[in-house]
């Protein structure tokens, strides 16, 4: 297809706002699925993606449209690149941004314009994509086209008028929003006579057929049976099959100028096919990779247990299963006095950790114990060293100079009578204000720099309960800051307890050290002697308190009698000793483990 007839474009949304919806809707009018294959969310294909509603991986389709009718008819292809949602896959967005000429900024017209809506819009405008502003579910009742057309038109500076009026649900619009996209975005540009580069912008592992790798053609031309290389480590594979999806995979002799598609190699392992990085053919390669391109890096780390010891092995091949697909996964092998052989585990984000542990117990039949997630930390020690921190318990001890925390640029979405506190939240989280803008008289941004280590976690939670569930939050990575943090440890009777060390703020120390003692003085229970459960930062105890002694003889309720009742109560406190973990000399059941790691 010539460029001049192809047309790239995504669709941005908060989550909820109707993208998957509307996708269907799309696929559907240009009759690309057929009435009877037609399901919901057609093109979220992961299990996983389908319970959660979310949309996890992106996917390209090709749709056939038309402009005019009878011999003016023009016909065109149009790209839709459906892209994740969540803020754990904004790497991933990017990508698959870059992919495309335009973007469809859709807007669900009962909410308005949300954090998540801004973070895509700003992605979108810095890969200078044309914007097509477009409200959604105006069949809702509780729509308010004109309101929120208002809004929009302010953000992206247009007029309320141009903000076309849809609904993903019955349809209405969407054929005319197809035409805008036709006359709007503008067709792909490139050079058909330069050596092929085309931007990977998603790899998926399929069991059958192995890796499938996304690309988008900027220059030059791919074809079957070529040699070709990933610009970013030189390896070269054979191109095996090359094709569009239209809704399914269908194989073409090439793909050329702006034009995406699918390729697949052979090869077994996604890290082959890295997101971002630029595909060219081996005989005659590019100089230049397309820019952009950036090797995912975990942001939280965790450590994962199998409950049972003995599915350690099952544990390490499941997530070498698992990476197969998904090249952001990081993991190495970590003991723990506590817990016993686990991985350490390095993930993008909260979602991303939740989702890789929920196909672990699903897939592959694991119970999983996972401590307290923590960020990175790079420690400066006096003598200059510097250390990579992603376990609090090897926070190195010794003379340090300085430590690092990674920070995030946050923007958040509410309205007005929140301001007060939403700053409160923000500061308690060690923030700080960057900036505020009104979109409407009663609807605010507020920008902040915050750490990572502060809203990770529960931020977004307690974010909802202030503001009556009214808020939206987005947030993007933005480095490194110096903070004064400090490791603490929690012992049992003088042994350290590893899995519970945690890397706070030196003024949350006490606050951690405090609620962690206490937690665990309910939790453990009473031994034959008294144990201390003490605090610690260095040498230094911040909070302690004691478990008091018992002494417990099962076999004296017995009264001397019956043997077999004797070997009975034996029996069944040697199956109580197998969950038992030392810890020293203090026995504790691994249930008060997981208790104390849960969080609640
Ligand atoms: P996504 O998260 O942006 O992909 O949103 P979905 O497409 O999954 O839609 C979220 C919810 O909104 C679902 O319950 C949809 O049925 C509903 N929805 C989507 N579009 C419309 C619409 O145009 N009208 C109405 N009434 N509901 C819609
Ligand atoms: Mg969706």
């Amino acid at each position: 297809t010539p460029p001049q007839q192809i047309r790239n474009f995504c669709i941005i949304a908060h989550i909820d706002h109707g993208k998957s919806t509307l996708a269907d809707r799309m696929l559907q009018i240009t009759e690309v699925v057929q009435p009877r294959d037609m399901r919901a969310q057609y093109l979220d294909r992961m299990d996983i993606e389908r319970e959660r509603g979310i949309t996890i991986k992106s996917q390209a389709v090709r749709m056939p449209w038309a402009l005019g009718e009878g011999k003016e008819q023009e016909s065109f292809i149009l790209n839709m690149i459906d892209t994740p949602g969540h803020v754990d896959f904004t790497y991933e967005v990017s990508r698959s941004l870059a992919a495309c000429e335009g973007a469809v900024l859709l807007v669900d017209a009962a909410q308005g314009i949300e954090a998540q809506t801004l973070a895509n819009l700003y992605l979108a405008m810095e890969n200078d994509l044309t914007i097509i502003p477009v409200l959604n579910k105006i069949d809702l009742p509780a729509a308010q086209p004109e309101k929120y057309a208002e809004e929009i038109a302010g953000l992206i500076g247009c007029e309320p008028e141009d903000v076309l009026k849809v609904s993903g649900k019955t349809g209405e619009g969407v054929a005319e929003l197809l035409d805008v996209i036709v006359e709007q975005v503008p067709a792909p540009e490139g050079d058909a006579d330069a050596p092929a580069r085309a931007m990977i912008f998603d790899s998926v592992y399929d069991t059958y057929r192995g890796v499938v790798t996304y690309v988008r053609v900027v220059d030059g031309q791919l074809s079957p049976r070529e040699k070709i290389q990933m610009m970013s480590t030189g390896a070269t594979h054979e191109l095996l099959e090359i094709g569009v999806i239209s809704p399914e995979p269908k194989p073409t002799k090439g793909l050329g100028v702006g034009e995406t598609g699918y390729l697949i190699t052979g090869v077994k392992d996604v890290r082959q096919s890295k997101v971002g990085d630029t595909v060219t053919a081996q005989n005659r390669p590019a100089e230049e990779p397309i820019g952009g391109y950036k090797d995912p890096a975990p942001m939280v780390f965790s450590g994962l247990y199998p409950i049972d010891g003995s599915d350690y092995p099952v544990l390490r091949d499941a997530l070498d299963k698992l990476k197969l697909n998904d090249a952001a996964l990081v993991y190495e092998p970590e003991t723990s006095v506590a817990l016993g052989f686990g991985f350490r585990v390095g993930f993008l984000g909260m979602l991303h950790l939740e989702i890789v542990r929920e196909r672990l117990e699903r897939e592959f039949n694991l119970e999983l114990i996972s401590t307290m997630p923590n960020v990175v930390y790079t420690v400066t020690m006096e003598d200059g060293a510097e250390i990579v921190v992603t376990n609090p318990s090897e926070f190195p001890a010794g003379k340090v100079r300085s430590i690092t925390e990674p920070v995030v640029k946050a923007t958040i979405l509410a309205p007005s009578e929140f301001i007060g506190s939403i700053m409160e939240l923000c500061q308690s989280r060690r923030g700080t204000l960057g900036g505020m803008d009104y979109l409407s008289e009663e609807r605010v941004e507020m920008r902040y720099t915050l750490p990572l280590a502060e809203i990770v976690f529960d931020f977004f939670d307690h974010l909802k309960s202030r503001t009556k569930g009214y808020a939206s939050f987005e947030y993007s990575e933005a480095g490194h800051q110096e903070a004064d943090l400090v490791k603490v440890d929690i012992l049992l009777q003088g042994d350290q307890v590893d899995a519970f060390s945690s890397v706070v703020h030196k003024d949350k120390a006490y606050a951690y050290g405090v609620e962690m003692a206490g937690k665990l003085k309910e939790l453990i229970p009473r031994q034959q002697f008294e144990v201390p459960i003490q605090a610690a930062v260095g040498s230094r105890i911040i909070a302690r308190e004691t478990i008091r002694a018992i002494r417990k003889d099962v076999l004296s309720k017995c009264y001397g009698g019956d043997i077999s009742r004797k070997r009975k109560l034996l029996e069944k406190q040697k199956e109580g000793k197998k969950r038992m973990k030392m810890v020293g000399t203090v026995e504790i059941p691994q249930e008060a483990f997981i208790a104390a790691l849960s969080q609640d």
